[in-house]
């Protein structure tokens, strides 16, 4: 299981990781609000993570960390 860290107060909720990620790990959080106003995204299902770091590559605003 590779670790994932989120830098989750930048997060601007666009999904773009969460439509990537070929395990259905990530989500937008339905319950947090992040510092800017947006539901940031989380692991939901991290134990599925295969470390692909597709999700970091994907976000525009770096928020992912992958390490395997
Ligand atoms: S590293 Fe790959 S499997 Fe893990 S959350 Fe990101 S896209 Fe999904
Ligand atoms: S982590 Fe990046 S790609 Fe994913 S929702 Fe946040 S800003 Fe968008």
């Amino acid at each position: 299981m590779a670790k994932l860290t989120f830098k989750t107060d930048n997060c601007k909720g666009c999904g773009l990781c969460v439509d990537v990620c070929p395990k259905d790990v990530l989500r937008l959080s339905p319950e947090k609000i992040n510092k800017k106003g947006h539901h940031p995204v989380e692991a939901a299902r991290p134990e599925q993570c295969i470390g692909c770091g597709s999700c970091a590559i994907m976000c525009p605003d770096f928020i992912i960390k992958v390490e395997r």
